[in-house]
């Protein structure tokens, strides 16, 4: 009796000490924001599909090549079925970079683990093939995920990109003043900030003019790439 008790309780200590030393979830596998020690702010823009309209912001993307603005893209797939010559454009700007935002644009939480890696290796699959691009950057449709999200996406290598402001552009009661006080009053050293490219932004690119002209010098905020905000050291003094 004895003895098959302190082989239970060997086996409980044993089961305890296991789930203590399994890897826990760390958030920081999902990416917010960059080093805060860095003077440098990400502008993001979503390529999520769209039902009607051409699906692309010319004069925004017109606006941050003429200006030379370090911009990240996320392109779904059916995004890019649509905007192959788009596609190939953003690719050759080299102050751009491209990263993915789902296949179809699921709410991947709904999904299994084996749809939701579908849905995600999609467009890489495609940038891979067809245009020799390595894209490893990822941000989930809706910034929607749940655990199994993270597994997958750390198990393909990607890095989970989300951002800690939200412009709201989509939103088309928002003005231009509204959605630029708004990105204003929470940029800070490292920050993400998700706009959209696929025309469902109406004030995209005049929130863009007036934040790279105005807001950010003021804040002595520098535009950079997702990638480069990750790999930021403070200033030299
Ligand atoms: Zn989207």
């Amino acid at each position: 009796m004895l003895q098959q008790f302190n082989a239970w309780l060997l086996s409980v200590l044993l089961i305890g000490s296991l789930s203590l030393s399994l890897p826990t979830r760390s958030p920081a596998q999902v990416i917010k924001s960059g080093p805060p020690s860095c003077p440098g702010i990400a502008l993001t823009f979503d390529l999520c599909p769209v039902r009607k309209g051409p699906g692309y912001d010319q004069a925004l993307v017109d606006y941050l090549i003429q200006h030379q603005i370090p911009s990240t893209f996320f392109m779904s797939g059916k995004w890019m079925a649509k905007h192959e010559e788009e596609v190939d454009h953003l690719l050759g700007v080299d102050f751009f970079e491209i990263g993915t935002h789902g296949e179809v644009h699921a709410h991947l939480p709904m999904l299994n683990a084996d749809e939701q890696r579908t849905e995600i290796l999609g467009p890489v699959k495609v940038l891979h093939k067809h245009y020799a691009h390595e894209a490893t950057l990822f941000r989930p449709p809706y910034g929607e995920y749940n655990d199994v999200t993270v597994d997958v996406v750390k198990a393909l290598g990607l890095r989970f990109i989300q951002w800690n402001i939200e412009s709201g552009d989509p939103d088309p009661s928002l003005s231009t003043e509204q959605i630029l006080t708004r990105i204003a009053k929470r940029a800070k050293p490292g920050s993400i900030i998700v706009f959209h490219a696929n025309g469902n932004g109406k004030q995209t690119r005049q929130v863009i003019e007036r934040l790279t002209i105005e807001v950010l010098p003021h804040q002595g905020l520098k535009p950079m790439t997702v990638r480069e905000l990750l790999n930021c050291s403070p200033p030299t003094p």
